[in-house]
């Protein structure tokens, strides 16, 4: 008889916690589970998901405005916020039930409770103060928003986990931050109807991605009439005793606002978890240090996804779990790989992304060829829309290999999930070159772009 009731315990039913469980059990392991929320995670309850079928419902506005020009004429138009986050509830709780199924289903015992680390081996699970004891634990409790708890009036803002449940639809919305959730809820709110204003403390929204493409979408958020408001941030935040919001700036505006949303970054969910009391290592944002097995410096207890900080996104996190399940329980030793990883933002246009950004390719070769494209999409001929496409290419001048792709424009997330797999394969231009165009597509751009546009020498 072992001593442990468990060989594996798993703390948190997100992607990375809900794979490894599963994956586990499926190689023979006595599992539980402990999730304190909803399972399913940040993705499917307050996350990628419900955050894209608000993108599809923003969207409408302006394909009925578009529709004018293919001959439709559209009539009175009306939006329904409650309607919208029933039927988005809906979808979630549906989804909801096929995480707790699956679980079921692979023998994972469930548990609807936060739970805490005690030591190396043992969990405490506070809806009924029951410990647990386990031969391996794994840690999978995801990110949490940030706030700025120095801001006077910060606490009347919201972040994205109140945005899918507001009471009623805001007329004025200002958004903090300058990174993909930023940018995405500014084009949900925008698109639905809000006055919006975006307001960043850094130069250019998003960074990290390709320049070009960061002030593209810049220009289009204003061409939609979002305001951008870069290099500045609140001091103060005021609620007046109607509801309303007033954001005073560092710059010297003052926002009105029936919501401001704060989207500053997310932090590791590891604070009050017990980490100290097992010993584990944090870095100094809280995140649990792993190795590329996802290893702690404790060896019965690994972490995976968001919580170790590596590339916070659902995918990663889910090969995270795969990769330890398998090595630990399935006898097959492999890691996930965190290069070359295509990601999308769901802004208004996306954005789709796969390999190096130019500042980056520039700092580690000495000879690129980029090639550029931005033109208007074929729909937006008879749509009048003034939108603009934007296609980008880097290559590796000595041999020529694709470093990177970028992509600003509609199914951008598509097309770069495709582009992913050329570009892990080692695709060379030449590749592309020989590939035959598909008409009349925007992608087929990727395989006519004949001269570079520029050529960067060392
Ligand atoms: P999570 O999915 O966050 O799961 C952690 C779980 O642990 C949670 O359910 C939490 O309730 C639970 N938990 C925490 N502490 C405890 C405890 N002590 N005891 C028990 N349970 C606990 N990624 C993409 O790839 N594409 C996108 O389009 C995308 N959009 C996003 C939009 C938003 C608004 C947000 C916030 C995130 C988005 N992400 C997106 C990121 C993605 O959601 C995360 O990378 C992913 O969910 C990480 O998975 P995880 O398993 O690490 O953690």
């Amino acid at each position: 008889m072992s001593d442990f009731d468990y060989d594996l315990f798993v703390i948190g039913g997100g992607s990375g916690g809900v794979r490894a469980a599963r994956i586990a059990a499926g190689h023979g392991a006595r599992v539980g589970i402990a999730e304190e929320y909803r399972y399913g995670g940040t993705c499917v309850i307050r996350g990628c998901v419900p955050k894209k079928l608000f993108v599809y419902a923003s969207k409408f506005s302006e394909e009925f405005e578009d529709a004018a020009g293919f001959g439709w004429q559209v009539g009175d138009r009306h939006f329904d916020w409650e309607r919208l986050v029933d039927a988005k509830d809906r979808e979630i709780a549906r989804l909801e039930g096929v995480y707790r199924r699956n679980l079921e289903r692979a023998g994972v015992e469930m548990f609807d409770s936060r739970a805490l680390l005690e030591d190396e081996h043992t969990v405490r699970l506070l809806s009924d103060e029951r410990r647990v004891r386990a031969k391996t634990i794994l840690i999978a409790v995801g990110a949490t928003p940030n706030v700025d708890p120095a801001l006077p009036g910060g606490e009347h803002v919201i972040t994205s986990n109140e945005a899918f449940h507001l009471a009623d639809f805001p007329k004025r919305v200002v958004v903090a931050g300058g990174g993909y959730i930023a940018v995405e809820f500014a084009g949900i709110f925008n698109g639905l109807g809000a006055e919006t204003t975006l307001i960043y403390r850094g130069e250019e929204i998003l960074r990290g991605f390709d320049d070009d493409l960061r002030s593209a979408l810049h220009e289009e958020m204003e061409n939609k009439g979002i305001r951008v408001l870069c290099g500045d941030v609140f001091t103060s935040i005021e609620k007046a005793g109607d509801g309303s919001l007033l954001g005073r700036t560092r710059q010297g505006a003052a926002l009105e606002a029936d919501k401001i949303m704060f989207a500053i970054g997310r932090r590791p969910n590891t604070a009050g978890l017990g980490l100290e009391s097992a010993g584990v290592e944090m870095s100094a944002n809280g995140a649990i240090v792993v190795d590329a097995q996802s290893r702690t410096n404790i060896p019965s207890i690994y972490a995976v996804g968001d919580v170790t900080d590596r590339v916070n996104l659902t995918p990663v996190a889910i090969r995270e779990g795969h990769a330890f399940a398998d090595t630990v329980f399935g006898g097959k030793t492999w890691a996930a790989d965190h290069s070359m990883i295509p990601t999308a933002v769901f802004s208004q246009p996306e954005m789709g992304t796969v390999g190096l950004t130019q500042a980056e390719a520039a700092a580690g070769h000495k000879s690129i060829d980029i090639y550029r494209a931005r033109f208007r999409p074929m729909k937006h001929t008879l749509s009048g829309r003034e939108e603009k496409m934007l296609l980008k290419m880097l290559v590796d001048a000595d041999t020529d290999k694709v470093l990177g792709v970028h992509v600003l424009g509609p199914d951008a997330g598509e097309l770069v999930q495709v582009l992913g797999i050329a570009l892990k394969m080692g695709a060379t231009k030449a590749d592309f070159d020989a590939t035959m165009a598909v008409h009349p597509t925007a992608a087929e751009e990727l395989v006519t772009m004949r001269e570079p546009s520029e050529r960067l020498r060392a």
